[in-house]
């Protein structure tokens, strides 16, 4: 019988330095901190030593981008948008190497992030390079003017995807940046750096400056940072917020999430198998608008489990290099073990968990599909957000039921309706208390379409002409 086994994408497309520096002035420049190691979270190899900067280095890298800031708010709209398209040129000619690196670095899927994460990265660019010279047709007056320096610290799920998602708008309304990338992940930020200089993108317009927490605060905290732009957990972002009230700095704040993707019984049901393997596999679950509860009406419940059980068995865990691949490596040891503690409180307050048979490598990150039925909604795997491959299931009699239960929550980010009746989607969807409602699909992304929260998911949105709002006096 033919047997198809493609070979894994090959790690050599990619030139992995022994160290990194950070990106200061158009430069790559030693960090004063104490250097990091970043691993491949499938293997735990070490990739690379990565530079700390300090407070000194952070204050260089925000005078760098101060600097900047006079001739580069200056130019022309359609000067800026000439630097942006060459960005976005750049990322898709070298995406191949940017999607093996971001695999090697993050453990998601090469598949994952080859064809969904570089196209993405790409379109912000190329959507905000279209914006830089019509700014003053976006509806904020004839000349909204750009804010001066933005500090931007982002998490480690989709580490150039949230760069793109801070830098590019960013830059279009004439801002520059100092930009932290997660301590996890920090490999492709310092690659976009290299792109910065290909594309002659002016010294101190792009800033990146690696470490952990204390330096992602030194940015935030920075007096000469006009705008704070910060994507991660609620309770970092509760911290920032906190810590700028009385300045007068702009922020946006995109946090957690603990969606609820809701089944009607008139659904398609193969393709919500889909969309709830989608909604909560896709990246391990490392999504801040998962759809981590499956909100199911009663009368189909049994019958959607168990096909929603057979899909699992199908999916293969493993090597994120093979193309073949669907759910690979938790991004870290720390999160691994907040997945498990989550997952065994789940078991403890009585739910049902159920995961497919499926042999876990023995270095590296894992955990399982996982799926929780019986559960209620005082139970912690229905309220606190897991971030990872955990699915809890609950179940609904009304459309009323459903929407209650779906907001049920602290969060508020996105949600997921699936019905065959048009009505029922804009009735559901005009009740829940979430930024993003997806009907009859999940986890689909356009750099036109704004993005962000609603309660203790944050506040701001990115994306589309609300996300230049961010960035501009109006
Ligand atoms: P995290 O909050 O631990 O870290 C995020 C970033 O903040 C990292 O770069 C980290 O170094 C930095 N940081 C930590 N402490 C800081 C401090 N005191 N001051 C300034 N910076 C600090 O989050 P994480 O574990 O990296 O990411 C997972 C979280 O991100 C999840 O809760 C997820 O829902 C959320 N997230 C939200 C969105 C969204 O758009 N709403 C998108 C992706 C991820």
């Amino acid at each position: 019988m033919f047997e198809y086994a493609p070979a894994p994408e090959s790690r050599d497309v990619v030139d992995i330095k022994p160290s990194y520096g950070l990106f200061i002035d158009g430069e790559f420049a030693d960090g004063t901190g104490t250097p990091f190691k970043t691993v491949n979270p499938a293997t735990e190899e070490v990739l690379a030593e990565v530079a700390t900067a300090s407070q000194a280095d952070v204050d260089r890298a925000v005078r760098a981008a101060r600097k900047a800031f006079g001739a580069w708010s200056a130019l022309p709209g359609s000067e800026r948008a000439k630097y942006l398209f060459r960005i976005a040129r750049i990322i898709q000619e070298r995406s191949r190497e940017l999607a093996v690196l971001e695999t090697l670095d993050n453990g998601k899927p090469i598949r994952e992030s080859r064809d969904v994460d570089l196209p993405l990265v790409a379109a912000h660019f190329f959507y905000y390079a279209g914006w830089a010279d019509k700014l003053g047709y976006a509806g904020y007056g004839p000349a909204p003017r750009p804010l001066g320096v933005a500090g931007q610290v982002i998490p480690w799920n989709f580490p150039l995807l949230m760069l793109a998602w801070k830098i590019a708008p960013a830059l279009a309304c004439g801002n520059t940046v100092v930009l932290k990338p997660a301590e996890t992940t920090p490999l492709t930020a310092l690659l976009f750096a290299e792109i910065c200089r290909q594309a002659e993108l002016p010294p101190g317009v792009v800033n990146i400056v690696t470490g952990a927490g204390e330096t992602g605060a030194a940015v935030v905290n920075h007096p000469d940072v006009n705008k704070v732009a910060f994507t991660g957990s609620t309770e970092v972002g509760r911290i920032i917020a906190r810590s700028v009230a009385g300045s007068a700095k702009k922020v946006t704040l995109e946090l957690g999430g603990k969606a609820a993707n809701i089944i009607f019984e008139d659904a398609a049901i193969d393709q919500a198998v889909e969309g709830i393997v989608n909604g909560i596999f896709f990246n391990q679950g490392h999504v801040c608008c998962a759809g981590s509860r499956l909100l199911v009406q009663e009368s189909i419940a049994g019958d959607l489990m168990e096909s929603l059980k057979r899909r699992l068995s199908m999916l293969r865990l493993g090597d994120p290099m093979d193309k073949n691949t669907d759910i690979g490596a938790i991004n870290s040891a720390e999160q691994l073990a907040r997945v498990r503690e989550l997952s065994d409180i789940g078991e403890a307050e009585g739910a049902e968990r159920w995961s497919p048979a499926c042999a876990l490598p023995e270095r590296g990150f894992w955990f399982p599909p996982t799926i929780f039925s019986g559960v209620a909604q005082s139970h912690r795997i229905a309220r606190d957000e897991v971030f990872g491959p955990v699915l809890a299931v609950l179940t609904f009699r009304t459309p009323a039921e459903a929407v209650e239960k779906a907001n049920n929550t602290a969060y508020g980010l996105s949600a997921g309706v699936w019905t065959e009746k048009g009505s029922r989607i804009l009735w559901t969807a005009d009740r829940l208390r979430a930024g993003v409602v997806w009907a009859n699909t999940f986890n689909k992304f356009d750099p036109a379409s704004p993005f962000g929260g609603f309660k203790e998911s944050g506040y701001g949105r990115e994306g589309g002409r609300h996300g230049l709002e961010a960035y501009l006096d109006v």
